[in-house]
């Protein structure tokens, strides 16, 4: 089995009505929110199952487009009925296309909303189906202007996210910054600096010794940059990125883009705390890799490509995947 930890339904979230209702919420205006057909939502997943078939990816956990989470915009109100709208069409999106797909959230996060909404949100989303939660580690666009998200005043969220079992993926939203663009820069900071937090909280994993966290695109900068963290850890007295990615709290996946920085991510970090993803169609779909004259994003030629051996290539494929993400069992056919 394969299953891809990493994807987002970008097609889904470009439907004008989607669109055109949080241009019409942020302009102040009362809409009701749209209806969208399954036809219109089955519609979006054509490409992506098409992708995931010609590359025998079974079943992959999908997310709200990350770049349109956004929650630097709007008030917290307007936040949360913008997450349930997202959340609303992504558990659809998955229950209309039975074994293929399982449902990863995002939240009404907010520098102003309070994590015990944000908490109410994962309970709420989880009691629907939900295996996991994006999590952004900045939610202020780009402008970082929060506290470090592993502070107490997200006990709440961490509370809740341990007790039901769903991991939280620490994933960046759109920048205001025309310096950093989303994909090229502000998703990467939001990897670097959420796995940096992570070395320097030194209480969190004691807190919360089950908690769980996905680094995606590959841990940011982690294949190649390990060394300048492993030494900061010590002279900080930081814990160090091998003590937290061997401990199972922490975990990456496979979104690099070419064989060079996947056989260092294979150096870098323990085969259990690596998930197969791909970002299947949703970063940079249809560009195609000159070295390999296949997309980018398919991420599987460069894990098959790797010297892992079978078994690890199987870990790596879907049963760090399964371990990792435990709600998501109801989802896939055994
Ligand atoms: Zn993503």
């Amino acid at each position: 089995m394969i299953i891809d930890s990493h994807q987002h339904f970008v097609r889904l979230a470009k439907h004008p009505e989607v669109e055109g209702f949080r241009q019409a919420q942020l302009a102040g205006k009362n809409l009701d929110v749209p209806k969208i057909s399954d036809a219109d939502v089955t519609k979006s997943l054509e490409q992506v199952v098409s992708l995931m078939d010609s590359r025998k990816i079974d079943v992959a956990f999908a997310s709200p487009r990350a770049k349109a989470m956004a929650t630097h915009e709007g008030t917290p109100e307007q936040n949360a009925i913008w997450a349930d709208l997202n959340n609303g069409l992504i558990i659809r999106a998955c229950q209309l296309t039975p074994s293929r797909f399982a449902p990863v959230g995002m939240l009404g996060q907010h520098p102003s909303c309070p994590s015990e909404q944000v908490a109410k949100q994962i309970e709420r989303w989880t009691k629907e189906g939900f295996i996991a939660f994006n999590f952004d580690p900045d939610g202020t666009g780009g402008r970082w202007q929060n506290q470090p998200f592993t502070g107490k005043h997200n006990y709440p969220v961490f509370e809740v996210a341990q007790a039901l079992d769903v991991p939280l993926v620490l994933h960046g939203s759109e920048s205001i910054n025309k310096n950093f663009p989303h994909t090229a820069v502000q998703y990467l900071v939001a990897d670097i600096t959420g796995f940096v937090q992570l070395m320097m909280a030194k209480d969190l994993f004691r807190d919360f010794p089950r908690l769980r966290f996905l680094i995606p695109h590959g841990g940011g900068a982690l294949p190649c940059q390990i060394g300048r963290w492993r030494a900061i850890a010590k002279y900080n007295s930081w814990a160090s990125p091998d003590e937290i990615l061997g401990n199972g709290n922490v975990f990456v996946d496979t979104c690099v883009y070419n064989d060079l920085n996947m056989q260092m991510l294979f150096d870098a970090v323990p085969l259990e705390s690596i998930l197969f993803g791909s970002e299947c169609d949703g970063a940079f779909p249809g560009v195609v890799n000159d070295e390999t004259h296949d997309h980018y994003d398919n991420t599987r030629r460069y894990v098959d490509d790797s010297k892992l051996n079978a078994a690890d290539k199987a870990r790596i494929y879907a049963a760090n995947a399964r371990r990792v993400y435990p709600r998501a069992s109801r989802w896939i056919q055994a």
